[in-house]
């Protein structure tokens, strides 16, 4: 793998100080405030950044970047497997079938390929059982986009407990294959390397560093951008085989799960719960910020993706996301409504605990002006009075994306009142008088 890894605070996002100009742009984006530019240069404070690629979408510089893994990286694994994610079926135009898709990809390498369709439909089913049994909280929240579980760890953490326990299908795909994969090869499990196939950056963050498991069945997620020309090439050497195109459904896709990729998707295989979807960064908080606030309580389950119009706007995408949206789409429709899981295999698994986290998500650790409490009372009222005397312009030029941010990086020592060049100049102007 390519990416730098710690068990407890990963991250995906990288800023390449060489290629910053520091135009700022990114700061204003960032919704957790976590960028800050010094010297001209941005960087990234870990500890508020939730790695969803708002900066990387943003800047003009292709400065920032994410960490995926490489496809060289499988080379440890002497058994390789992919699980992509149904996005991948849109990044190819329409004449282009998801088995034709699998099929390169097994041809560029992995020795076995899963389609996920399937095992969405089987997390929807999982989650009517656990809403049924679980009347209260309301509402309950998706866990599929690691970067709203990072969010509502730091930012609402007194929603962490009703986050929906029971994992994305990207982990339950690989924990099955993870028990059945080493009795059917005779291969310690090591040895085995599964793979998500991604198209955005959270996805390897959540594999490093899981919310609610206590290791990822993954072993990396490779981006859709990455691995997208070789896919391109793969498929052009099959073109003659026109059979294949033919063949469709070889393997049986689930329209329920393919819809997973956008908005809605999640929710959309629910009987008899009353569900609503929001997509982009904006709106999840702001519909977070109603739920903290003691809200939607009539709502059984709140799908929320910060990508645009769901997954299939992840920043690792190659296809046009309007384009990838439509072939989605048409392959909803082509495979149906009917379910391919059988609800009394799922019933199986929910109840043997085989679909849950291992542990609740728990809250981020918080961030004091100080560990000694009497002092962190007096360094919030010095925020406070500092924050009343900047001109609250949030301008960015100190390098901090607001005055209130510049206040509180002043009282832990982070920059200085000078950095702001208004209240430089309030202060001249006092001291010539
Ligand atoms: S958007 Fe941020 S990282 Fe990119 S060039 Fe501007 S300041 Fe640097
Ligand atoms: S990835 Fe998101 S949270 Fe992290 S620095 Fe970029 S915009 Fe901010």
């Amino acid at each position: 793998m390519n990416e730098t890894k710690t068990e407890k605070n990963f991250h995906a996002i990288h800023i390449t100080k060489d290629k910053c100009i520091g135009c700022v742009r990114c700061l204003s984006a960032c919704p957790t405030r976590a960028i800050r530019v010094q010297d001209g240069r941005a960087r990234i404070i870990g500890q508020l950044c939730i790695d969803c690629a708002e900066c990387l979408r943003i800047c003009p510089r292709d400065a920032i970047h994410s960490h995926t893994t490489s496809f060289a990286a499988l080379d440890a694994f002497d058994y390789k497997v992919a699980i992509p994610s149904t996005v991948l079926y849109g990044q190819f135009g329409s004449s282009v079938l998801p088995n034709e898709i699998l099929s390169a990809l097994r041809r560029i390498g992995f020795d076995e390929v899963y389609d996920l369709s399937s095992i969405c439909e089987l997390n929807c089913a999982a989650t009517e059982e656990y809403l049924n049994d679980h009347p209260r909280p309301r509402p309950y929240i998706t866990s599929t986009c690691p970067v709203v579980v990072r969010i509502i760890q730091r930012r609402y953490a007194s929603l962490c407990g009703q986050i929906l326990p029971i994992e994305p299908p990207r982990e339950i795909a690989a924990k099955i294959l993870r028990t059945i994969l080493p009795k059917s090869l005779g291969l310690p499990a090591e040895r085995i390397g599964i793979i998500h196939i991604t198209p955005c950056p959270a996805k390897i963050v959540s594999i490093n560093s899981p919310a609610s498991l206590a290791k990822s069945y993954l072993d990396g997620a490779i981006s859709i951008r990455d691995i997208f020309p070789q896919v391109v090439k793969a498929l052009r050497k099959s073109e003659e085989d026109s059979l294949m195109r033919h063949l469709f459904p070889e393997t049986l896709f689930s329209g329920i799960g393919m819809g997973w990729s956008l908005s809605g998707g999640e929710i959309r295989g629910l009987k008899s719960h009353r569900a609503v979807a929001v997509s982009g960064i904006q709106d999840t908080m702001r519909v977070l910020d109603q739920v903290e606030g003691g809200l939607l309580q009539d709502i059984d389950l709140l799908e929320c993706t910060v990508c645009p119009d769901g997954c299939v706007g992840g920043p690792l995408e190659v296809e046009n996301r309007f384009l990838a949206k439509s072939r989605i789409l048409e392959l909803v429709a082509a495979a149906g409504e009917h379910a391919v899981v059988d609800q009394k295999d799922v019933s199986r698994l929910y109840h043997r605990n085989f679909l849950s986290f291992d542990h609740p998500v728990p809250p981020a650790e918080a961030r004091p002006l100080d560990l000694d409490p009497a002092t962190a009372i007096r360094k919030a009222k010095l925020r406070d009075k500092i924050d009343a005397g900047l001109p609250q312009k949030d301008c960015g030029i100190c390098g901090a994306p607001d005055c209130r941010t510049l206040a509180d990086d002043i009282v832990r020592g982070y920059a200085r009142l000078e950095d702001c060049p208004f209240a430089e100049t309030a202060k001249t102007k006092k001291e010539k008088r």
